[in-house]
Protein backbone atom coordinates (compact mmCIF):
# COMPACT_ATOMS: atom_id res chain seq x y z
CA UNK A 1 0.00 0.00 0.00
CA UNK A 2 1.86 3.59 -1.08
CA UNK A 3 0.68 6.77 0.48
CA UNK A 4 -2.12 7.41 -2.48
CA UNK A 5 -3.55 4.02 -2.61
CA UNK A 6 -7.51 4.75 -2.44
CA UNK A 7 -8.58 1.42 -0.74
CA UNK A 8 -6.56 -1.20 1.17
CA UNK A 9 -6.71 -4.38 0.16
CA UNK A 10 -7.32 -6.06 3.94
CA UNK A 11 -7.55 -10.18 2.91
CA UNK A 12 -3.85 -9.48 1.15
CA UNK A 13 -2.57 -6.64 3.89
CA UNK A 14 -3.11 -5.33 7.01
CA UNK A 15 -1.72 -2.14 8.95
CA UNK A 16 -0.12 -2.16 12.38
CA UNK A 17 -2.25 0.45 13.02
CA UNK A 18 -5.26 2.32 11.73
CA UNK A 19 -6.02 5.88 13.29
CA UNK A 20 -9.96 6.56 12.83
CA UNK A 21 -10.38 9.93 12.18
CA UNK A 22 -7.95 13.34 11.10
CA UNK A 23 -8.12 15.90 13.09
CA UNK A 24 -4.97 17.31 15.44
CA UNK A 25 -5.21 14.22 17.90
CA UNK A 26 -5.55 11.88 15.61
CA UNK A 27 -2.62 13.60 13.27
CA UNK A 28 -0.32 13.81 16.49
CA UNK A 29 -0.79 10.15 17.62
CA UNK A 30 -0.12 8.47 13.80
CA UNK A 31 3.48 11.43 13.58
CA UNK A 32 4.35 10.29 16.46
CA UNK A 33 4.16 6.73 16.63
CA UNK A 34 5.50 6.88 12.78
CA UNK A 35 8.76 9.07 14.53
CA UNK A 36 9.08 6.42 17.10
CA UNK A 37 8.57 2.94 15.21
CA UNK A 38 9.39 3.89 11.60
CA UNK A 39 9.16 0.86 9.88
CA UNK A 40 5.37 0.39 11.79
CA UNK A 41 2.65 0.93 8.74
CA UNK A 42 0.08 3.58 9.73
CA UNK A 43 -3.11 4.12 8.28
CA UNK A 44 -5.13 7.08 9.26
CA UNK A 45 -8.76 7.68 7.86
CA UNK A 46 -10.94 10.67 7.74
CA UNK A 47 -12.50 12.54 4.85
CA UNK A 48 -9.93 14.75 3.29
CA UNK A 49 -11.93 18.00 3.81
CA UNK A 50 -12.50 17.55 7.43
CA UNK A 51 -16.04 18.26 7.54
CA UNK A 52 -17.07 19.64 11.08
CA UNK A 53 -13.76 19.13 12.64
CA UNK A 54 -13.07 20.78 16.11
CA UNK A 55 -9.45 21.32 15.37
CA UNK A 56 -10.08 23.94 12.12
CA UNK A 57 -12.59 25.42 13.64
CA UNK A 58 -10.64 26.62 17.19
CA UNK A 59 -8.61 29.33 18.14
CA UNK A 60 -6.19 28.20 19.49
CA UNK A 61 -5.78 29.28 22.56
CA UNK A 62 -2.61 27.13 23.83
CA UNK A 63 -3.85 28.00 27.17
CA UNK A 64 -3.11 26.17 30.82
CA UNK A 65 -3.38 28.52 34.00
CA UNK A 66 -6.08 30.67 31.82
CA UNK A 67 -8.48 27.51 31.87
CA UNK A 68 -8.06 27.11 35.17
CA UNK A 69 -11.77 27.22 36.67
CA UNK A 70 -12.82 27.30 40.52
CA UNK A 71 -13.35 23.57 39.96
CA UNK A 72 -10.50 22.39 38.38
CA UNK A 73 -8.51 20.77 41.39
CA UNK A 74 -11.57 18.99 42.80
CA UNK A 75 -11.05 15.81 41.15
CA UNK A 76 -7.82 13.72 40.06
CA UNK A 77 -9.02 13.64 37.09
CA UNK A 78 -8.93 17.59 36.84
CA UNK A 79 -5.93 17.47 37.95
CA UNK A 80 -4.25 14.75 35.52
CA UNK A 81 -5.77 17.30 32.56
CA UNK A 82 -4.32 20.11 33.99
CA UNK A 83 -0.67 19.00 33.91
CA UNK A 84 -1.84 17.61 30.64
CA UNK A 85 -2.30 20.72 29.44
CA UNK A 86 -0.02 22.35 31.25
CA UNK A 87 2.96 20.10 29.72
CA UNK A 88 1.85 20.46 26.32
CA UNK A 89 2.02 24.18 26.31
CA UNK A 90 5.55 24.32 27.36
CA UNK A 91 5.83 21.48 24.43
CA UNK A 92 4.70 23.30 22.00
CA UNK A 93 7.61 25.56 20.42
CA UNK A 94 10.38 22.35 19.94
CA UNK A 95 7.20 20.25 18.67
CA UNK A 96 6.18 22.90 15.49
CA UNK A 97 9.96 23.57 15.36
CA UNK A 98 10.76 19.61 14.54
CA UNK A 99 7.23 18.98 12.86
CA UNK A 100 8.46 22.11 10.39
CA UNK A 101 11.88 20.26 10.10
CA UNK A 102 10.19 16.99 9.23
CA UNK A 103 7.86 18.82 6.57
CA UNK A 104 10.24 21.48 5.14
CA UNK A 105 8.00 24.12 6.48
CA UNK A 106 8.20 27.25 8.62
CA UNK A 107 6.71 26.61 11.92
CA UNK A 108 3.43 28.62 12.72
CA UNK A 109 4.33 31.45 14.79
CA UNK A 110 2.89 31.19 18.62
CA UNK A 111 1.80 34.76 19.77
CA UNK A 112 2.58 34.15 23.47
CA UNK A 113 0.92 36.46 26.56
CA UNK A 114 -2.81 36.45 27.81
CA UNK A 115 -4.43 38.32 29.18
CA UNK A 116 -7.34 37.31 31.86
CA UNK A 117 -10.36 39.58 32.79
CA UNK A 118 -12.75 39.17 35.46
CA UNK A 119 -15.73 40.87 34.59
CA UNK A 120 -18.30 40.46 37.41
CA UNK A 121 -20.82 42.34 35.32
CA UNK A 122 -20.85 39.82 32.90
CA UNK A 123 -20.87 36.85 34.88
CA UNK A 124 -21.00 34.86 37.97
CA UNK A 125 -18.10 32.75 36.82
CA UNK A 126 -15.24 35.46 36.56
CA UNK A 127 -14.60 36.48 39.95
CA UNK A 128 -14.28 33.01 41.17
CA UNK A 129 -12.75 31.45 38.13
CA UNK A 130 -10.42 34.34 37.98
CA UNK A 131 -9.25 33.53 41.96
CA UNK A 132 -8.66 30.26 40.60
CA UNK A 133 -6.54 31.12 38.03
CA UNK A 134 -4.47 33.53 40.22
CA UNK A 135 -4.43 30.70 43.03
CA UNK A 136 -2.72 28.50 40.74
CA UNK A 137 -0.06 31.01 39.17
CA UNK A 138 1.25 31.73 42.56
CA UNK A 139 0.88 28.08 43.63
CA UNK A 140 3.20 27.22 40.48
CA UNK A 141 5.40 30.20 40.57
CA UNK A 142 4.62 30.40 37.43
CA UNK A 143 5.17 33.98 35.76
CA UNK A 144 2.13 36.49 35.97
CA UNK A 145 1.98 40.16 36.28
CA UNK A 146 -1.36 41.68 37.20
CA UNK A 147 -2.46 44.69 34.69
CA UNK A 148 -5.19 47.44 34.65
CA UNK A 149 -7.21 46.17 31.91
CA UNK A 150 -7.72 50.43 30.60
CA UNK A 151 -3.87 49.83 29.76
CA UNK A 152 -4.17 47.03 27.03
CA UNK A 153 -4.15 48.28 23.99
CA UNK A 154 -6.62 48.13 21.23
CA UNK A 155 -9.45 46.82 24.75
CA UNK A 156 -11.98 49.30 24.16
CA UNK A 157 -15.47 47.66 25.75
CA UNK A 158 -18.63 49.33 26.50
CA UNK A 159 -18.12 51.50 29.51
CA UNK A 160 -20.33 49.67 31.58
CA UNK A 161 -19.01 46.32 30.65
CA UNK A 162 -15.54 47.35 31.81
CA UNK A 163 -13.16 44.71 33.43
CA UNK A 164 -12.61 44.78 37.09
CA UNK A 165 -9.09 43.31 37.02
CA UNK A 166 -6.90 41.46 34.71
CA UNK A 167 -3.79 39.03 34.72
CA UNK A 168 -1.08 38.60 32.08
CA UNK A 169 0.01 34.98 31.70
CA UNK A 170 2.81 35.21 29.85
CA UNK A 171 3.28 31.62 29.22
CA UNK A 172 0.00 31.14 27.63
CA UNK A 173 -0.66 32.18 24.08
CA UNK A 174 -2.09 31.08 20.76
CA UNK A 175 -1.34 29.69 17.37
CA UNK A 176 -3.45 29.68 13.85
CA UNK A 177 -5.36 26.29 13.52
CA UNK A 178 -5.06 26.41 9.57
CA UNK A 179 -1.49 26.51 10.00
CA UNK A 180 -1.25 24.00 12.48
CA UNK A 181 -3.07 21.70 10.89
CA UNK A 182 -1.76 22.17 7.20
CA UNK A 183 1.91 21.73 9.27
CA UNK A 184 0.39 18.50 10.32
CA UNK A 185 -0.91 17.33 6.80
CA UNK A 186 2.78 18.51 5.87
CA UNK A 187 4.62 16.69 8.53
CA UNK A 188 2.33 13.25 7.84
CA UNK A 189 3.31 13.25 3.69
CA UNK A 190 6.99 13.80 4.43
CA UNK A 191 6.63 10.85 7.28
CA UNK A 192 5.04 8.77 4.09
CA UNK A 193 2.17 7.70 6.62
CA UNK A 194 -0.87 6.37 4.76
CA UNK A 195 -3.75 8.33 4.62
CA UNK A 196 -7.98 7.19 2.92
CA UNK A 197 -9.95 10.09 2.41
CA UNK A 198 -13.08 8.17 3.61
CA UNK A 199 -15.51 7.67 6.70
CA UNK A 200 -15.49 5.09 8.80
CA UNK A 201 -18.59 3.22 9.43
CA UNK A 202 -18.01 0.92 12.31
CA UNK A 203 -15.06 -0.82 14.12
CA UNK A 204 -14.89 -4.54 15.11
CA UNK A 205 -13.41 -7.57 15.43
CA UNK A 206 -9.77 -5.85 14.54
CA UNK A 207 -11.76 -4.73 11.57
CA UNK A 208 -12.31 -1.13 10.26
CA UNK A 209 -14.93 -0.87 7.69
CA UNK A 210 -15.08 2.03 5.51
CA UNK A 211 -18.19 3.97 3.51
CA UNK A 212 -16.86 3.51 0.61
CA UNK A 213 -14.00 1.70 0.37
CA UNK A 214 -13.39 -2.14 1.50
CA UNK A 215 -12.51 -3.42 4.90
CA UNK A 216 -9.13 -2.63 6.58
CA UNK A 217 -7.71 -5.43 9.45
CA UNK A 218 -5.60 -3.78 11.68
CA UNK A 219 -3.28 -5.28 14.91
CA UNK A 220 -4.50 -2.25 16.89
CA UNK A 221 -7.10 0.53 15.96
CA UNK A 222 -7.56 4.29 17.61
CA UNK A 223 -11.51 5.42 17.78
CA UNK A 224 -10.01 9.67 17.08
CA UNK A 225 -13.03 10.89 14.79
CA UNK A 226 -13.44 13.83 17.67
CA UNK A 227 -17.16 14.00 18.25
CA UNK A 228 -18.00 11.17 15.76
CA UNK A 229 -16.26 8.93 17.96
CA UNK A 230 -19.80 8.35 19.62
CA UNK A 231 -21.16 6.94 16.94
CA UNK A 232 -18.57 4.44 16.39
CA UNK A 233 -18.15 3.56 20.08
CA UNK A 234 -21.71 2.93 20.42
CA UNK A 235 -21.40 -0.16 17.64
CA UNK A 236 -19.11 -1.92 19.48
CA UNK A 237 -21.44 -4.35 21.89
CA UNK A 238 -18.49 -5.06 24.14
CA UNK A 239 -18.21 -1.33 25.23
CA UNK A 240 -21.70 -0.62 26.00
CA UNK A 241 -22.63 1.30 28.92
CA UNK A 242 -18.83 1.25 29.32
CA UNK A 243 -17.94 4.24 28.06
CA UNK A 244 -19.36 7.70 28.59
CA UNK A 245 -20.90 9.20 25.96
CA UNK A 246 -19.15 11.80 23.62
CA UNK A 247 -21.62 15.12 23.01
CA UNK A 248 -20.87 17.59 19.87
CA UNK A 249 -19.74 20.51 20.90
CA UNK A 250 -20.82 22.96 18.24
CA UNK A 251 -18.84 26.24 18.58
CA UNK A 252 -18.96 29.02 16.68
CA UNK A 253 -15.61 31.23 15.77
CA UNK A 254 -14.73 34.16 13.77
CA UNK A 255 -11.17 34.56 11.82
CA UNK A 256 -11.43 37.92 10.82
CA UNK A 257 -8.98 40.68 9.69
CA UNK A 258 -8.07 44.66 10.44
CA UNK A 259 -9.62 47.01 8.46
CA UNK A 260 -7.61 50.47 9.24
CA UNK A 261 -10.48 51.77 11.36
CA UNK A 262 -9.70 48.95 14.10
CA UNK A 263 -7.06 48.95 16.86
CA UNK A 264 -6.56 45.54 18.01
CA UNK A 265 -4.94 43.78 20.38
CA UNK A 266 -1.51 42.58 20.16
CA UNK A 267 -1.80 39.10 22.08
CA UNK A 268 -4.70 36.91 23.81
CA UNK A 269 -7.98 38.81 25.48
CA UNK A 270 -10.50 36.56 27.15
CA UNK A 271 -12.43 36.10 30.24
CA UNK A 272 -11.92 33.10 32.29
CA UNK A 273 -13.61 29.89 31.56
CA UNK A 274 -17.63 31.14 32.28
CA UNK A 275 -19.34 27.31 32.66
CA UNK A 276 -21.18 25.50 30.00
CA UNK A 277 -17.89 25.86 27.77
CA UNK A 278 -18.74 29.38 27.43
CA UNK A 279 -16.40 32.40 27.15
CA UNK A 280 -15.56 35.80 25.13
CA UNK A 281 -11.68 35.99 23.42
CA UNK A 282 -9.53 37.47 21.28
CA UNK A 283 -6.92 35.54 19.25
CA UNK A 284 -3.82 37.92 17.22
CA UNK A 285 -2.52 35.70 14.71
CA UNK A 286 -0.29 37.98 13.08
CA UNK A 287 -0.51 42.33 12.54
CA UNK A 288 -3.57 42.26 10.81
CA UNK A 289 -5.86 38.75 11.42
CA UNK A 290 -7.42 37.77 14.33
CA UNK A 291 -9.90 35.26 15.61
CA UNK A 292 -12.88 35.93 17.93
CA UNK A 293 -14.72 32.98 19.79
CA UNK A 294 -16.99 30.99 20.94
CA UNK A 295 -19.78 29.41 21.59
CA UNK A 296 -20.68 25.81 22.62
CA UNK A 297 -24.07 24.46 21.89
CA UNK A 298 -24.38 20.38 22.81
CA UNK A 299 -26.12 17.62 21.18
CA UNK A 300 -26.16 14.37 20.63
CA UNK A 301 -26.05 14.28 17.22
CA UNK A 302 -24.32 16.60 14.86
CA UNK A 303 -25.82 19.39 13.80
CA UNK A 304 -24.15 20.73 10.47
CA UNK A 305 -24.65 24.01 10.85
CA UNK A 306 -24.23 27.01 13.67
CA UNK A 307 -27.41 28.87 14.99
CA UNK A 308 -27.72 32.78 14.50
CA UNK A 309 -28.08 33.00 18.02
CA UNK A 310 -24.42 31.62 18.63
CA UNK A 311 -23.37 34.05 16.12
CA UNK A 312 -25.04 36.77 17.72
CA UNK A 313 -23.64 35.92 20.84
CA UNK A 314 -20.27 35.97 19.54
CA UNK A 315 -20.42 39.10 17.96
CA UNK A 316 -21.99 40.49 20.85
CA UNK A 317 -19.76 39.29 23.33
CA UNK A 318 -17.24 40.34 21.29
CA UNK A 319 -17.92 44.11 20.60
CA UNK A 320 -19.06 44.70 24.23
CA UNK A 321 -16.44 43.24 26.04
CA UNK A 322 -13.55 43.56 23.53
CA UNK A 323 -13.58 46.25 21.42
CA UNK A 324 -17.01 48.15 19.80
CA UNK A 325 -14.05 48.77 17.08
CA UNK A 326 -14.18 45.35 15.81
CA UNK A 327 -17.72 45.92 13.88
CA UNK A 328 -15.24 47.86 11.43
CA UNK A 329 -13.67 43.73 10.88
CA UNK A 330 -13.77 41.59 8.05
CA UNK A 331 -14.75 38.33 9.10
CA UNK A 332 -15.47 34.73 8.16
CA UNK A 333 -16.83 32.42 10.33
CA UNK A 334 -15.91 28.91 11.14
CA UNK A 335 -17.80 26.05 12.93
CA UNK A 336 -16.90 22.87 14.30
CA UNK A 337 -17.96 20.60 16.99
CA UNK A 338 -15.93 19.93 19.89
CA UNK A 339 -15.44 16.47 21.80
CA UNK A 340 -17.17 16.53 25.10
CA UNK A 341 -16.97 13.90 26.57
CA UNK A 342 -20.80 13.29 28.92
CA UNK A 343 -19.04 13.68 32.15
CA UNK A 344 -16.66 16.87 30.87
CA UNK A 345 -13.14 14.76 30.75
CA UNK A 346 -11.13 13.62 28.12
CA UNK A 347 -11.22 9.65 27.27
CA UNK A 348 -8.05 8.50 26.34
CA UNK A 349 -6.10 5.13 26.27
CA UNK A 350 -6.89 1.54 25.95
CA UNK A 351 -10.46 -0.38 26.07
CA UNK A 352 -11.13 -3.87 27.39
CA UNK A 353 -11.15 -4.83 24.09
CA UNK A 354 -7.94 -6.63 22.62
CA UNK A 355 -6.40 -3.92 20.02
CA UNK A 356 -9.18 -1.27 20.46
CA UNK A 357 -7.85 2.52 22.27
CA UNK A 358 -9.59 5.57 22.17
CA UNK A 359 -8.46 9.11 21.66
CA UNK A 360 -11.38 11.54 22.41
CA UNK A 361 -13.27 13.49 24.73
CA UNK A 362 -11.19 16.69 24.41
CA UNK A 363 -13.77 19.22 24.78
CA UNK A 364 -12.31 23.03 24.42
CA UNK A 365 -8.30 21.75 25.10
CA UNK A 366 -7.63 19.12 22.62
CA UNK A 367 -5.37 20.72 20.18
CA UNK A 368 -3.27 22.47 23.29
CA UNK A 369 -3.14 19.14 24.47
CA UNK A 370 -2.19 16.89 21.29
CA UNK A 371 1.41 16.86 21.59
CA UNK A 372 1.30 15.33 25.12
CA UNK A 373 -1.37 13.09 24.21
CA UNK A 374 0.40 12.13 21.55
CA UNK A 375 3.50 11.48 23.27
CA UNK A 376 2.05 9.81 26.03
CA UNK A 377 -0.46 7.77 23.65
CA UNK A 378 2.57 5.86 22.02
CA UNK A 379 4.07 5.39 25.40
CA UNK A 380 1.66 3.32 26.22
CA UNK A 381 1.33 1.53 22.81
CA UNK A 382 4.54 0.55 23.38
CA UNK A 383 4.41 -0.87 26.82
CA UNK A 384 6.53 2.18 28.20
CA UNK A 385 6.95 4.59 31.48
CA UNK A 386 4.94 7.88 31.22
CA UNK A 387 1.30 6.53 29.64
CA UNK A 388 -1.99 8.42 29.75
CA UNK A 389 -3.52 9.43 32.98
CA UNK A 390 -5.40 6.89 34.79
CA UNK A 391 -8.39 9.05 35.61
CA UNK A 392 -8.93 9.90 31.89
CA UNK A 393 -9.21 5.76 31.04
CA UNK A 394 -11.93 5.45 28.44
CA UNK A 395 -13.70 3.05 30.16
CA UNK A 396 -14.48 4.23 33.63
CA UNK A 397 -17.93 4.91 35.61
CA UNK A 398 -18.65 8.78 34.93
CA UNK A 399 -16.47 11.25 36.54
CA UNK A 400 -18.87 13.35 39.00
CA UNK A 401 -17.30 16.41 40.33
CA UNK A 402 -20.13 18.44 42.13
CA UNK A 403 -22.75 17.63 44.15
CA UNK A 404 -26.65 18.41 43.45
CA UNK A 405 -26.71 21.49 45.10
CA UNK A 406 -23.21 22.95 43.18
CA UNK A 407 -24.73 21.42 40.08
CA UNK A 408 -27.62 23.35 40.02
CA UNK A 409 -25.58 26.52 41.12
CA UNK A 410 -23.30 26.09 37.86
CA UNK A 411 -26.20 25.91 36.20
CA UNK A 412 -27.67 28.92 36.98
CA UNK A 413 -24.92 31.05 36.43
CA UNK A 414 -24.19 29.85 33.30
CA UNK A 415 -27.45 30.75 32.18
CA UNK A 416 -27.13 34.00 33.80
CA UNK A 417 -24.58 35.35 31.49
CA UNK A 418 -24.87 38.47 30.15
CA UNK A 419 -24.39 42.19 31.08
CA UNK A 420 -26.30 43.04 34.26
CA UNK A 421 -27.96 39.37 34.63
CA UNK A 422 -25.04 37.91 36.73
CA UNK A 423 -25.80 36.30 40.12
CA UNK A 424 -24.72 39.50 42.34
CA UNK A 425 -25.35 42.00 39.51
CA UNK A 426 -29.27 43.19 40.69
CA UNK A 427 -30.96 40.24 38.25
CA UNK A 428 -32.46 38.89 41.76
CA UNK A 429 -35.80 38.07 40.63
CA UNK A 430 -34.75 36.44 37.09
CA UNK A 431 -31.85 34.39 39.31
CA UNK A 432 -34.88 32.86 41.54
CA UNK A 433 -36.97 32.27 38.29
CA UNK A 434 -33.50 31.20 36.55
CA UNK A 435 -33.09 28.67 39.99
CA UNK A 436 -36.39 27.34 39.68
CA UNK A 437 -36.17 26.24 36.16
CA UNK A 438 -32.87 24.52 36.52
CA UNK A 439 -34.30 22.85 39.93
CA UNK A 440 -36.96 21.36 37.65
CA UNK A 441 -34.63 19.94 35.04
CA UNK A 442 -32.53 18.40 37.68
CA UNK A 443 -35.72 16.93 39.36
CA UNK A 444 -36.77 15.56 35.44
CA UNK A 445 -33.72 14.05 34.69
CA UNK A 446 -33.66 12.43 38.37
CA UNK A 447 -30.08 13.84 39.35
CA UNK A 448 -28.69 13.55 42.60
CA UNK A 449 -25.13 14.78 41.60
CA UNK A 450 -24.47 17.74 40.16
CA UNK A 451 -23.31 17.35 35.84
CA UNK A 452 -21.43 19.62 33.29
CA UNK A 453 -24.10 22.75 32.90
CA UNK A 454 -23.54 22.18 29.05
CA UNK A 455 -25.29 19.23 29.33
CA UNK A 456 -28.41 19.80 31.88
CA UNK A 457 -30.80 19.86 28.93
CA UNK A 458 -29.69 16.50 27.83
CA UNK A 459 -29.90 14.04 31.07
CA UNK A 460 -33.55 16.32 31.38
CA UNK A 461 -34.57 15.18 27.96
CA UNK A 462 -33.59 11.63 28.67
CA UNK A 463 -30.99 11.91 25.62
CA UNK A 464 -28.57 11.27 28.78
CA UNK A 465 -28.65 8.58 31.26
CA UNK A 466 -28.18 10.08 35.32
CA UNK A 467 -29.24 6.89 36.71
CA UNK A 468 -25.85 5.54 36.77
CA UNK A 469 -24.15 8.82 38.38
CA UNK A 470 -22.91 8.74 42.04
CA UNK A 471 -20.97 11.13 44.04
CA UNK A 472 -17.16 10.04 43.49
CA UNK A 473 -14.89 9.80 46.64
CA UNK A 474 -11.64 10.59 45.25
CA UNK A 475 -12.76 14.64 45.46
CA UNK A 476 -9.66 16.11 46.47
C1 LIG B 1 -15.00 27.11 18.10
C2 LIG B 1 -13.98 26.25 18.78
C3 LIG B 1 -12.91 26.83 19.45
C4 LIG B 1 -11.96 26.03 20.09
N1 LIG B 1 -10.87 26.63 20.67
C5 LIG B 1 -9.89 25.85 21.17
C6 LIG B 1 -8.70 26.42 21.66
O1 LIG B 1 -8.56 27.64 21.70
N2 LIG B 1 -7.71 25.59 22.12
C7 LIG B 1 -7.85 24.22 22.08
O2 LIG B 1 -6.91 23.49 22.47
N3 LIG B 1 -8.98 23.66 21.64
C8 LIG B 1 -9.99 24.43 21.19
N4 LIG B 1 -11.14 23.85 20.74
C9 LIG B 1 -11.35 22.41 20.98
C10 LIG B 1 -10.51 21.59 20.02
O3 LIG B 1 -10.76 22.06 18.74
C11 LIG B 1 -10.85 20.10 20.14
O4 LIG B 1 -10.68 19.67 21.47
C12 LIG B 1 -9.91 19.29 19.23
O5 LIG B 1 -9.81 19.89 17.98
C13 LIG B 1 -10.38 17.88 19.05
O6 LIG B 1 -9.54 17.27 18.09
P1 LIG B 1 -9.92 15.90 17.42
O7 LIG B 1 -8.81 15.53 16.53
O8 LIG B 1 -10.29 14.94 18.49
O9 LIG B 1 -11.29 16.18 16.65
P2 LIG B 1 -11.60 16.92 15.27
O10 LIG B 1 -10.68 18.04 15.00
O11 LIG B 1 -13.05 17.24 15.31
O12 LIG B 1 -11.29 15.84 14.19
C14 LIG B 1 -12.11 14.72 13.96
C15 LIG B 1 -11.96 14.36 12.49
O13 LIG B 1 -12.60 13.11 12.27
C16 LIG B 1 -13.30 13.19 11.06
N5 LIG B 1 -14.39 12.22 11.08
C17 LIG B 1 -15.67 12.42 11.45
N6 LIG B 1 -16.37 11.28 11.31
C18 LIG B 1 -15.51 10.35 10.87
C19 LIG B 1 -15.64 8.97 10.54
N7 LIG B 1 -16.81 8.34 10.66
N8 LIG B 1 -14.55 8.31 10.10
C20 LIG B 1 -13.36 8.94 10.00
N9 LIG B 1 -13.18 10.24 10.27
C21 LIG B 1 -14.25 10.93 10.72
C22 LIG B 1 -13.80 14.63 10.99
O14 LIG B 1 -14.09 15.01 9.66
C23 LIG B 1 -12.60 15.37 11.56
O15 LIG B 1 -11.71 15.73 10.53
C24 LIG B 1 -12.10 24.62 20.09
C25 LIG B 1 -13.17 24.03 19.42
C26 LIG B 1 -14.11 24.84 18.76
C27 LIG B 1 -15.24 24.17 18.01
Amino acid sequence: MNSDSRHPDASADAVDLAIVGNGAVAMSIAIEHRRRVPDARILVIGPGRRPGSASLAAGIMLASHSEVEATTFRHAAGRAKFDLIRTAVADWPGWLDELAAIAGLEPPRIRRGTVVLDNPNVSGFDPPNFDAILETLRRDEADHELVDPVDLRGYRPAAHLRASRGVRVPGDGAVDAFAVMNLLDGAAAALEIERLDDRVESVRDGIVRCERGPDVRAARIIVAAGAASDRLILGIPELEGRVPRVLHGTGVGLRCRATPEVTTPDEVLRTPNRGAGLGVYHVPFGSERFYLGATNVVSVEAREHARLGSLHLVLQSAMDEISSELRHAECRMVTGHRPIGADGFPLLGRTSVPGLWIATGTRRDGVTAAPEIARRFVNELLGMDGGLPEPLSPERAPIVVLDRDQGIDVAVRSRLIGPGSSPGAGGGRLEDEVRRQVVRLYDRAGLDVGVPAELLDLYAEGRLDGSNLVASTTVE
